[in-house]
């Protein structure tokens, strides 16, 4: 009997989480990942990869806080183990600060992580310019190393990996049973999805080997996370800005709202600058339809439009995408025992 053929287009980190979930829960598919850029060119790359989220509007709540959870869970459980190293996931453990204390002082996720709490007055006289802040420990995923090691992951699962741009899903209707498109930003042409624009962000790559916990501020412009190798800070948050080449004055400032939170930050090297374009949408596109692609019905799960959080959200929302994927399948084979 011939094996259920599966593609998955895009290698960032949601392709691969996507792909990964697939191959492992599926052993009688074959799944190909095909994507343009792999590692380290993707936009996941260079992301601080904290796991921290912000609220979608129309997505239920219960759906974001079981997304959180699932990628929280399974990257706790790399961060505690022998993997962690070469995954390049570890714990990190920081603030959160507010010049204005928020209406909700609790995220939807304070329960999720470790040791959510408020910060004391005590806490708050290092950062004078503001007045309420959280203190947790979340989970910092870097995504330079656990891609080739989700990479080596799908691989072993019987994954097969493809560098090719993918012009239209037409391409690949007559090779494949089921796409899964995880292209990201890519998907404003290859789906024709007008929701979909960039929100760039450039941040700095810096030797600060002292700095043990990481400084946020809730605006979300300015940050300071210490790494495994470097700390990452940044950064900038421009709708609509399809730069890629860093600029001058947005690493002048960046080193001097850095300097106001944490003033050592004056006293690191520079080893690097970064541009990344988040992929943004009202809400994260995660849903099936059944495409006509050269006069075939083929199943296309859609998962992508992450934004500022595909590194936190793409484990959970990889399993819905699996889910997914299964019932295709059972659709299209009712007898197939998946
Ligand atoms: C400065 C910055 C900091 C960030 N920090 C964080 C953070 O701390 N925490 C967090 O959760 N998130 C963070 N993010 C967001 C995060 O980086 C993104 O949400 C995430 O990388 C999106 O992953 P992705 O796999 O959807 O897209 P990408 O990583 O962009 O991957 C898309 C893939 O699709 C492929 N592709 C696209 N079109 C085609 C095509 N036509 N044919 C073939 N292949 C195609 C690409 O080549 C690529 O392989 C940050 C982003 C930026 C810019």
């Amino acid at each position: 009997m011939q094996r259920e053929r599966v593609a998955v287009v895009g290698a960032g980190v949601v392709g691969f989480s996507t792909a990964v979930c697939v191959a492992e829960a599926l052993p009688s598919c074959s799944v190909t990942l095909l994507a343009e850029k792999f590692s380290p060119h993707t936009t996941s790359d260079g992301a601080a990869g904290i796991l921290f989220a912000g609220e979608f509007p129309d997505i239920p709540m219960e759906t974001q806080r079981r997304w959180f959870k699932s990628s929280f869970d399974h990257l706790l459980d790399i961060a505690q183990s022998q993997h962690s190293p070469e995954a390049g996931v570890m714990l990190s453990s920081g603030f959160n600060i507010f010049k204005d204390a928020p209406e909700d002082k609790k995220p939807f996720w304070s329960d999720l992580v470790i040791g959510f709490r408020l910060m004391t007055d005590s806490e708050l006289k290092r950062f004078p310019d503001h007045k309420f802040g959280q203190a947790f420990t979340t989970i910092k995923c870097e995504c330079s190393s656990y891609l080739p090691w989700l990479e080596k992951r799908f691989r072993t699962a019987g994954g097969q990996v493809e560098q090719r741009k993918v012009n239209s899903l037409q391409e690949l209707s007559n090779s494949y049973d089921v796409i899964v498109n995880c292209s990201g930003l890519g998907s404003k042409l290859l789906v024709g999805d007008d929701q979909m624009h960039p929100v760039r962000g450039q941040v700095l790559q810096v030797e600060a080997p002292w700095l043990k916990h990481f400084i946020r501020d809730a605006d979300g412009k300015t940050y300071i996370y210490p790494g495994i190798r470097w700390a990452t800070i940044g950064g900038t948050r421009q709708e609509g800005d399809w730069r890629l080449q860093a600029d001058d004055g947005e690493t002048k400032s960046i080193l001097e709202r850095c300097g106001g939170l944490e003033p050592s930050i004056g006293k690191a090297k520079v080893l690097g600058e970064w541009v990344g374009l988040r992929p943004s949408r009202r809400n994260p596109r995660v849903e099936r339809e059944v495409a006509r692609l050269r006069g075939r019905r083929v199943p296309v799960v859609h998962n992508y439009g992450h934004g500022a959080y595909g590194v936190t959200l793409a484990w959970g929302t990889a399993l819905d995408a699996l889910g997914l994927v299964r019932r295709s399948l059972q659709e299209a084979s009712p007898q197939a025992r998946l």
